[in-house]
């Protein structure tokens, strides 16, 4: 709490080879600011979130987080140091028990802090907890959202990255997520949501980005943009 910066990107690029997906990209979170960032299909928004965790190469630009120049610094590294990612497809091992993958996200926490905070994760996702022994692979697209979201938990975040949660659900499921974000919200994490459900989440984010083609076009209060007349005809359809 307090509003200082957490996060500070300036002038970010990354590129597919010849293709430049980020072109100069500047944003900056304070603690415990839940932020939206919102796009089209192919706008950036995943290699934005890849790129700050660091398992997207970086070409020009610098990312400041927790007072600290981490461009250089490795992804397991910057697990570490606090910035853990939820990635877009959920990405959970399927033959893999429900509770090893919660394990997974906790290989850079020392051993004492893992039993705690898997009974946190439990207790936010009971349905985890009662099939804790069952193959990942057997929960529904709307439960291995939670579990990817758990696994993201156990790495004690400092920032939590959230790429497309409500992607693929259905409207009910989609609601539930929402509300994992707005609870998360209301413990003080700081969040990133990217999310083509533009109306969902500029609704619940304290501010948002618009990113078009690998650049910030538009900045404000999640209310700001929700009544932007560029915002409301590109991405809410309205
Ligand atoms: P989505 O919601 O579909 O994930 P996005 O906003 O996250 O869209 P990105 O996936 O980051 O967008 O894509 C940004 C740009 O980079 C797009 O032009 C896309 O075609 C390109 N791109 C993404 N991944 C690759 C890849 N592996 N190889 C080549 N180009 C890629």
């Amino acid at each position: 709490s307090g509003g200082d910066v957490l996060l500070k990107v300036t002038g970010l690029e990354s590129s597919y080879g010849r293709i430049k997906a980020l072109k100069g990209l500047n944003l900056e979170i304070h603690r415990g600011e839940t932020v939206a960032l919102v796009g089209a299909n192919g706008a950036g928004k995943t290699t934005f979130l890849r790129t700050l965790s660091g398992v997207q190469p970086m070409g020009a630009g610098q990312i400041w987080f927790d007072g600290e120049d981490i461009s250089k610094v490795r992804a397991d590294q910057r697990m570490r140091r606090g910035i853990c990612q939820s990635p877009e497809g959920r990405q959970v091992f399927g033959p893999l028990a429900i509770e090893d993958n919660l394990l997974l996200g906790a290989y850079t926490q020392p051993k004492q802090n893992v039993p705690e905070d898997l009974e946190k994760v439990y207790a936010m996702f009971p349905i985890l907890k009662e099939k804790r022994k069952l193959p990942a692979g057997t929960l529904s697209g709307g439960q291995q959202q939670m579990l990817a979201i758990g696994r993201a938990l156990m790495g004690r975040p400092k920032l939590l990255l959230l790429d497309e949660p409500s992607m693929g659900l259905a409207p009910l499921l989609v609601q539930e997520v929402f509300n994992v974000v707005k609870a998360l919200k209301a413990q003080g994490m700081t969040i990133i949501l990217a999310e083509q459900n533009a109306f969902a989440a500029l609704a619940l984010a304290d501010r948002g980005y618009v990113i078009e083609t690998g650049e910030i076009t538009l900045t404000g209060t999640g209310q700001d943009l929700i009544h932007n007349e560029k915002v409301r005809a590109a991405y809410l359809g309205m």
